[in-house]
């Protein structure tokens, strides 16, 4: 069968869900209330941009979608990507209401982002731009209301820009978003959260399939915020990380790749190409390549048909979001490939955000250790939960981590009486 790639993110979720919901015997309001979104917002942000010594006005668009708020306050990262549309926000907000109800925290699901690749800007144009877009969103945040958080090409120099702008209109507001730096309220250990989650769920989950971490060979797509730290966390736990990637390619080394030194190399030059003691290597020969454990942490869709054969990783974990399509979920479930799926596998980032969230309401800071500690409770009892559904119902884990979403945020919908 054909398989559109443009759509696959959004068609993809709405599958996943859909094999849930059939599960869970849900008659057709209750999966009208739990698909639709409660509210969505497209603004249109001028901005004049310096081309070729001249400044042209542009108008880009933002979005911000937010999908369930039974469980608590909207909650959900901002990308800036030339690729954001609204279907793949919407798809991804309805993924935030099922990781928070996963793990079990106190918030709904949201997610937003600007059509726009911030490579193009200088450092004073996408502080404008940051700035504007928290001034049209700002009647529908707040730290009660929604709390946007760091994702693709975002970083908390952009939240400290939206936190700012924020709080002159509104006092003195650390907790409209997380993902701050340290100095303004930023949790202690949040830059490192969702890459160290992803290395904390690779090694129960390997450690459940009897999988060596110490001899397994792992490769990494993506070395950004997640991939980086998942790569330098499993590197530091006795893994091989023999090949990592970024958009301009990968780098390969049998015997594992020096994460510190791929990090710095990185700082200095802006890509991984030309890192010493590797060979290049491409990111689809990167996904194909015979490892135990295959790490996708960059963008959606990146395993579809046209690749899902080629994969030999015996455990995939999607430490990006929607990585994977249906159709190629299928197919490696079939070679009998093991997958962990994004709301288990990246969901410390939210439960450190969670908990930055709790400690600006607090005003009283934690140290890291106490973050990584208490971040681990959280993600071993999301994965206990999945693990026991679905040895008891004998289904693949990404159906019983939505069956068990999916329920949760369906009692709070009913006991709140929506
Ligand atoms: P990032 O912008 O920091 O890094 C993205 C990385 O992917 C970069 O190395 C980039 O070069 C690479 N990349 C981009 N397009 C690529 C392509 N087509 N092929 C190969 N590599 C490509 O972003 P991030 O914050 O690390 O987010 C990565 C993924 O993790 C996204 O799916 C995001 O939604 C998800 N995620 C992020 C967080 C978070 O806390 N940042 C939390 C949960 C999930």
């Amino acid at each position: 069968m054909q398989e559109n790639l443009n759509c696959c993110c959004h068609d993809s979720q709405a599958h996943f869900l859909t094999q849930a919901m059939q599960h869970l015997d849900l008659n057709a309001a209750q999966r009208k209330l739990l698909l639709q979104s409660f509210r969505e917002i497209t603004v249109q942000i001028p901005l004049e941009v310096r081309q070729g010594g001249k400044k042209t006005l542009h108008t880009f668009t933002g979005y911000r979608v937010q999908h369930n708020h039974a469980r608590g306050p909207f909650k959900g990262g901002l990308r800036f990507h030339p690729e954001v549309k609204l279907e793949e926000i919407r798809a991804l907000a309805q993924l935030m209401t099922w990781k928070t109800a996963l793990v079990d925290i106190p918030f709904g699901g949201a997610k937003g982002g600007i059509t726009i690749d911030p490579a193009k800007l200088t450092e004073n144009e996408l502080e404008t731009l940051t700035r504007r877009f928290t001034q049209k969103l700002a009647p529908v945040l707040g730290e009660h209301e929604d709390i946007p958080a760091p994702d693709v090409n975002t970083n908390p120099q952009i939240m400290a820009w939206i936190f700012d702008e924020y709080s002159k209109s509104h006092g003195h507001t650390p907790a409209v978003v997380t993902g701050k730096p340290v100095e303004l309220g930023g949790s202690e250990g949040r830059l490192e959260a969702t890459g160290f989650g992803v290395a904390f769920i690779t090694g129960r989950m390997c450690s459940d399939l009897s999988i060596p971490l110490k001899q397994a060979r792992i490769a990494i797509q993506g070395f950004g915020n997640v991939g980086s730290y998942a790569a330098l966390r499993l590197s530091e736990m006795g893994a091989h990380i023999v090949a990592i990637s970024d958009v301009f390619g990968g780098v390969y080394c049998k015997d594992g790749v020096d994460i510190w030194a791929a990090m710095r190399h990185v700082q200095e030059n802006g890509r991984l190409q030309g890192l010493k003691g590797t060979k290049e290597i491409s990111n689809e020969a990167l996904l194909a390549l015979p490892c135990d454990v295959l790490i996708p942490a960059a963008m959606e869709g990146v395993i579809n048909c046209n690749n899902a054969d080629a994969i030999q990783a015996r455990l995939v974990i999607e430490a990006a979001n929607m990585p994977i399509t249906h159709m190629a979920d299928d197919k490696l479930r079939t070679h009998g490939t093991v997958i962990v799926p994004d709301i288990l596998a990246n969901a410390g980032g939210v439960t450190v955000s969670y908990f930055e969230w709790v400690q600006n309401i607090q005003r009283f800071p934690w140290d890291k250790s106490k973050v990584f500690k208490r971040m681990e409770t959280y993600l071993s009892r999301a994965y206990e939960d999945v693990r026991e559904l679905s040895r008891r119902k004998r289904m693949d884990l990404r159906t019983s981590a939505y069956e068990l979403a999916v329920q949760r945020t369906l009692q709070a919908v009913t006991l709140r009486g929506f």
